[in-house]
């Protein structure tokens, strides 16, 4: 679908892919005003498809949009997008348990132009590819690296927007905790360097010996995770307490030594939960729950996954079937 500024949204139509001519001073190559979302289609157990709360994507990027001085995209035309999309599709999401057809819906300023103001027009795609199960072998508590050299995002920055920007300035970081051994980054804040934000892709959750979880506050620097926000919801079904409040990383570290935090995950569209086993930093590491995956990280995992397969109701209306 295009835009374009005093003629809206228009020319929408289903291609088969193939790359999309671009002139070199398309306003994206130069100033980055590029969103992107990130969401599944899957079969699921009374034989249907579904995605799961493909509304707060589409509210997400419309919040990304705002952000990056680009038009909102009609939640309508978001998700009728992406249902056109996965009918046409429908063969290939993979018929697997874990299996799913990942969809990356993204904006980006095609005006030809060079100069440093909001473009008057944009492109907005919707891609579709097949995935299969995020852990081969069943899922292993990863190993993150507390990054001292990078942060992610600054008060009134980027951080709440799903632009492609943030994840250009995330791959050093990466690199760094790939080098050290780590399967993911996790970011500290950036004025003081001292309260954890979120990993390189996924939101991060502490859980108490008293049964509570805390997370990180969406305070503009963090990604309002969809997972996450489920995940709040799901835990104060089941009981605990969750507080949304910022926690330091000597906090993590000592809690974590002393067993006073006992578990600790990240959650994602990708991953749905991953534990956390072990937290390197330059001048050391610390396990958390001993190493292995927590009762509580686990129980929350196996609830999200029932509710997004149909084997357990939909309670809260996040299952969008298609057929
Ligand atoms: N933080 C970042 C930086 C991410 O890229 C993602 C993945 N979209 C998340 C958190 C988790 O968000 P969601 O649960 O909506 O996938």
């Amino acid at each position: 679908v295009r835009y374009a500024e005093g003629k809206g949204w228009y020319d929408a139509r289903v291609e088969a892919r193939a790359p999309i001519p671009m002139d070199p001073a398309s306003a994206v190559l130069h100033y980055a005003q590029e969103i992107f979302e990130g969401l599944k289609a899957y079969h699921t157990a009374d034989g249907g498809v579904s995605m799961f709360r493909p509304d707060a994507n589409a509210r997400r990027f419309n919040l990304s949009a705002d952000r990056m001085s680009m038009p909102a995209l009609p939640e309508a035309v978001f998700l009728d997008s992406l249902r056109e999309l996965i009918t046409i599709d429908r063969d290939w999401i993979p018929t697997g348990e874990d299996g799913s057809l990942y969809l990356r819906p993204f904006m980006y300023a095609s005006e030809v132009f060079l100069g440093v103001r909001p473009a008057r027009e944009y492109l907005y795609v919707v891609i579709a590819s097949p995935v299969g199960a995020y852990f081969s072998g069943g899922i292993k508590p990863v190993t993150v690296w507390v990054s001292p050299d990078y942060t992610r995002a600054a008060p009134g920055g980027t951080g709440a927007a799903k632009c492609g920007g943030n994840y250009a300035a995330s791959l050093a970081a990466q690199a760094e905790a790939i080098e050290a051994g780590c399967d993911q980054v996790v970011f500290l804040d950036a004025v003081e360097q001292k309260y954890i934000d979120e990993l390189g892709g996924m939101n991060i959750f502490f859980v108490f010996d008293d049964g509570t979880l805390v997370t990180p506050p969406l305070t503009g620097t963090i990604l309002p995770g969809i997972t996450r926000e489920s995940v709040i919801t799901l835990a104060r079904d089941a009981g605990h307490e969750v507080v949304e409040r910022p926690i330091s990383f000597d906090e993590w570290r000592a809690g974590a030594e002393s067993g006073r935090i006992r578990e600790t995950f990240a959650c994602g569209t990708a991953a749905v939960i991953t534990p956390i086993g072990e937290a390197r930093f330059p001048s050391g590491a610390f396990t958390v729950g001993g190493g292995a995956s927590g009762e509580v990280t686990m129980s929350l995992r196996q609830q999200l996954v029932d509710i997004q397969r149909g084997s357990a109701p939909d309670t809260h209306g996040w299952i969008h079937k298609i057929a």
